[in-house]
């Protein structure tokens, strides 16, 4: 069984990534009967943010993902907390004091200017930056009675300092003749990773510790087994590694997942980043009215490469039921594409019951767009417009996401909605002629084929094809054919050249509005 966390910091922001992420470790655990639990990552106290917990669990909730145990909005849950590291202060210090004791790591009082002092001689010398062995002069206290007493002294005096670890690497200038590990990465396979040989923060002048810290000994003492992270992180491996060691821990299994790219303005893969793309924040699919089916469908594309493969062979199959593994994920980068994932949307939309989108979007217009709300006062109605060509088992362009279904279908609602599309070019000198005469022969009680056969009727007695493909053989016969003639009466109903099927909306319409609506495009 695998144990698998998720450790946001409670910034305020929730992007795509943390929710990509959490879709693996809860792939992981759950398939493996393990535990996915969330541990909050807030020892950086500059970025608190107001609600930011609450935010992160409701927002990961509404997209599926659930945790079996850490921080919920109940409290804690799970026999390993406290889950905020923030609360966990104490047992930072303990390990911390025993990697003292141990002579593994030694508190350090430089000073602002000597920390300058060192970095420019680096410079000078052409080393990387980075307190190294040597560096400090802190760094054997342990030894050496003289900065024993210097400690000592510092202490008394109340100055700040910070706790290092002793790295056991030697520092390098040239980069020649570290020393390397395999540690092998769950997506990556075997990973060649230099030793560290910086002698890193483990607690800050404030007593709290480093993200590098805190994650080791909270990933060890919460039994995770698989760290599922961004590889923004990869460049820490080596620092987690000897921090591991040090600490005489089991290293989890790390699994570096691959940046979320699209391709950028200048036809180029590039990272998804936080100023210029809105859709990197999970708010946005909150916002847009995403489907969260929808959202999970997509996310799974792009995880797994063998997804959508199952998919198509398990059309109606729970998403749970697929084998998801780390093997098949991306390791150059996954793409995201929002053309991509409005197809994936338009597809699933057609597996949940209308009433169901019903109830979504009501849920969505309360907290979003409460300008709809008035459409909610009549559900059954809302529900027969979704319901709209549903049994033709082909997606409609008109169901991808709240916003854009609002706008979609506004034409039932509004008696002076927008005719947003052109009327073609061969019906334009008959388009008066074409209503008048649909007009004078409409019968609402005209079943879909009496009707078609009017349409037919009036295109032919104008001079149109009864048939797009008479038209295409012998276009100087002809006017244009019987869908140019159709697409005249479409618009006047609804605004567009796209639409479901125009007599079953005349159904739900009622003989008024349509006469009404006719009516209007004449004049
Ligand atoms: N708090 C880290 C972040 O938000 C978590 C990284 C990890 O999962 O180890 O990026």
């Amino acid at each position: 069984a695998k144990v698998t966390r998720l450790g946001p910091s409670p910034t305020g922001f929730i992007h795509l990534g943390n929710l990509y992420g959490a879709f693996v470790d809860e792939r992981l655990a759950h398939q493996s009967n393990g535990v996915f639990y969330l541990r909050i990552e807030d020892t950086d106290d500059k970025r608190f943010v107001e609600n930011a917990v609450e935010t992160i669990i409701s927002s990961l909730a509404f997209f599926g993902i659930k945790f079996d145990e850490g921080v919920t909005e109940h409290g804690d849950v799970g026999s390993y907390g406290d889950y905020t590291q923030s609360h966990r202060g104490e047992i930072y210090r303990f390990y911390a004091k025993k990697l003292l004791a141990e002579g593994k790591a030694y508190p350090c009082f430089l000073t602002e200017e000597e920390i300058s002092a060192i970095r420019e001689k680096q410079e000078k010398e052409k080393i990387a930056p980075g307190i190294y062995a040597g560096w400090s002069k802190y760094r054997d206290w342990d030894k050496d009675p003289e900065i024993q007493k210097l400690v000592t002294d510092h202490i008394d005096a109340g100055d700040p300092f910070v706790i290092r670890l002793k790295s056991d690497g030697t520092p390098n200038a040239t980069g020649e003749d570290i020393k390397r590990n395999k540690v092998v990465d769950g997506i990556r396979g075997t990973l060649d990773v230099p030793e560290n040989f910086q002698d890193i923060v483990i607690i800050k002048t404030t007593g709290i510790p480093t993200y590098h810290f805190a994650h080791a000994v909270d990933d060890h003492l919460m039994r995770t087994t698989h760290v599922i992270r961004g590889e923004e992180w990869l460049p820490s491996l080596p620092i987690h590694v000897e921090l591991f060691e040090k600490l005489g821990f089991e290293l989890p299994v790390y699994c570096h997942t691959a940046q979320l790219m699209k391709i950028g303005e200048d036809g180029n893969k590039r990272k998804l980043s936080k100023r210029k793309d809105p859709e990197l924040s999970l708010d946005y699919y909150r916002d847009q009215g995403y489907h969260p089916a929808a959202v999970r469908e997509y996310l799974l594309t792009i995880l797994n490469s063998n997804y959508e493969e199952w998919r198509m062979e398990n059309p109606e199959a729970d998403i749970d039921e697929f084998k998801f593994t780390t093997e098949k994920m991306s390791n150059s980068g996954a793409l995201f594409d929002l053309d991509k994932l409005n197809d994936v949307s338009k597809e699933a939309m057609l597996h949940i019951p209308a009433y169901e989108i019903a109830e979504f979007l009501k849920d969505w217009s309360l907290e979003f767009a409460p300008e709809y709300s008035y459409i909610f006062d009549d559900m059954d109605l809302l529900v027969k417009i979704l319901d709209l060509g549903r049994d033709e088992k082909k997606p409609r362009k008109d169901l991808v996401y709240a916003r854009q279904i609002m706008e979609f279908i506004s034409y039932f609602y509004d008696q002076s909605f927008k005719i947003v599309d052109e009327v073609p070019a061969e019906a334009e000198a008959d388009k008066v002629k074409i209503l008048g005469e649909y007009l004078s022969s409409y019968n609402h009680a005209d079943t879909q084929e009496e009707w078609f056969n009017k349409i037919r009727e009036i295109a032919t007695n104008l001079g149109y094809a009864a048939k797009p493909k008479d038209y295409k053989k012998n276009p100087d016969d002809y006017k244009g054919h019987v869908g140019h003639v159709s697409t005249v009466i479409r618009l006047a109903l609804v605004g567009r050249a796209q639409s479901p099927d125009v007599w079953a909306i005349q159904q739900i319409m009622g003989e008024d509005m349509v006469k009404a609506r006719i009516n209007r495009m004449i004049e």
